[in-house]
């Protein structure tokens, strides 16, 4: 991951005849801070973690970035994740660099209490390198906004301030954002939408009832397509890590919700206005999901989902990544040949750090915005993240993801000094 992070950019930069030294620069993180942490757990007994809080590259403004907790979690990928937020929030035209933090933990073999020791230790170790104007964390893999209270709560205790701006991804009780929770799947919609308008001035008129297939039925995938179905998408597909449900004439995304709550899984789950009935579709496979004749794929689940596995079984025209990194390098080049046109991840997925940005503002200034002005502000600032992309596209004739690339290098580098 951070391999092909790193080529990216430097392919990129190289594209754009920056010098050796600059692309060093825009390569190397700033800092990376590496520690062990010690709790106490339930049973008396003191256990070691290893955890990282890499801060990539801060010429656009203070280090933005998630914190995860995994088993797997390893230091190059908390540095890959921070160049990507780096890489992210300058697509989005954010006033924020990038950054990541992560522990080598599994959260679910922790009890309540265990995790907030851990929670509270890990803010308790980074307070002195984070600050609402040095490095704002956020949610990742496995975080919530209870760790960000809690967190927030002991950075708090160790200043000896209020300091609501310093951790986004907060409960609204505490000063988190309205919007929050549905933003990356709304900020996800309001591209797809601004993007289909451009092609319909290309092409042809803007078409109404396009089919759509969410792999992912998550915080992402599911406000996503309960957000497109209310605009006039037909959702025809989507799935959890159990399998999915395909229902031609299009499912009622609340109902599937409604039924996944009760059943533990979207699979069996055919559901159309406020009913299930088997006869309405058929379960199938995440990877039959990947591969329906649909005109718009959503992966909202995981990594590497397409690849030279199954890259040439997709028939969708449109992808649109809204999971980090959904398509592998080789069938992003294949599928970009096949004239696929693919949103890439840094700017489909950036309405959760927008949102996370309008967090940190109200928290600056300590008034709150309603829910209607957020999701406004949030359209505004992604359909401008979304024009500035397309238009370097059609210029240079190239694929989006190059464009996004490009615009980002090109707004770090005028902001080194
Ligand atoms: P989530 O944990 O809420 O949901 C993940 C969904 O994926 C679940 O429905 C799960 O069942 C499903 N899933 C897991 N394994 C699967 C598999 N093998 N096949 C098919 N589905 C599988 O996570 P989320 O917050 O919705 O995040 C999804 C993706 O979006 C991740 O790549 C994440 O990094 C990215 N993302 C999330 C946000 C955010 O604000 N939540 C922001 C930017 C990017």
């Amino acid at each position: 991951m951070l391999e092909s992070a790193q080529a990216l950019i430097t392919k990129t930069a190289e594209r754009m005849r920056l010098d050796s030294e600059m692309i060093k620069r825009l390569i190397e993180p700033e800092f990376s801070h590496e520690f062990a942490l010690t709790i106490t757990m339930d049973s008396g007994r003191q256990k070691v973690f290893k955890g990282w809080r890499i801060q990539h590259n801060s010429a656009l403004g203070p280090y933005k970035g998630g914190i995860r907790f995994h088993p797997e979690t390893v230091r190059e990928e908390v540095q890959a994740l921070a160049t990507l937020m780096s890489i992210k929030c300058a697509v989005a035209g954010l006033p924020y660099g990038g950054s990541k933090g992560g522990i080598v933990v599994d959260p679910k073999k922790l009890s309540k209490g265990e995790l907030e020791r851990l929670s509270r230790a890990f803010a308790g170790r980074i307070a002195r390198v984070i600050g609402v104007d040095v490095d704002i964390p956020a949610p990742d893999v496995n975080t919530t906004p209870q760790i960000m209270a809690w967190m927030i709560d002991e950075y708090q205790k160790v200043v000896g301030y209020k300091s609501p701006g310093t951790f986004t991804g907060k409960p609204v009780t505490i000063g988190g954002s309205l919007g929050r929770t549905e933003a990356t799947g709304r900020g996800g919609l309001f591209v797809l939408q601004a993007l289909l308008k451009k092609r319909a001035n290309h092409n042809s008129p803007l078409q109404k009832n396009l089919t759509i297939a969410v792999q992912g039925f998550g915080n992402v995938g599911y406000y996503f397509a309960k957000l497109a179905e209310a605009e006039g998408f037909k959702i025809v597909a989507v799935s959890d890590s159990k399998g999915g449900v395909y229902v031609g004439d299009g499912l009622s995304v609340e109902t599937t919700m409604k039924c996944k709550r009760e059943k533990g899984m979207v699979a069996g789950c055919y559901c159309r206005g406020s009913v299930c009935d088997l006869k309405s579709g058929r379960t199938i496979s995440n990877e039959e999901l990947l591969e329906l004749p649909v005109d718009i794929l959503v992966p909202a689940a995981l990594e590497n989902v397409i690849s030279e596995k199954n890259m040439k079984k997709i028939k969708a025209k449109i992808i649109l990544e809204m999971a980090n990194g959904p398509i592998t390098e080789e069938a992003y080049e294949y599928l970009s040949k096949q004239g696929v046109v693919i949103i890439p991840d840094v700017l489909a997925n950036s309405g959760g750090v927008t949102v996370s940005y309008l967090e940190w503002v109200q928290g600056r200034q300590g008034y709150w915005w309603s829910e209607e002005e957020v999701n406004k502000k949030l359209e505004e600032m992604i359909v401008r993240a979304f024009r500035a992309i397309w238009d370097r596209s059609v210029e240079k004739k190239i694929p989006l993801k190059q464009a996004a690339f490009e615009v980002a290098i090109e707004r770090i580098t005028s902001a080194m000094v």
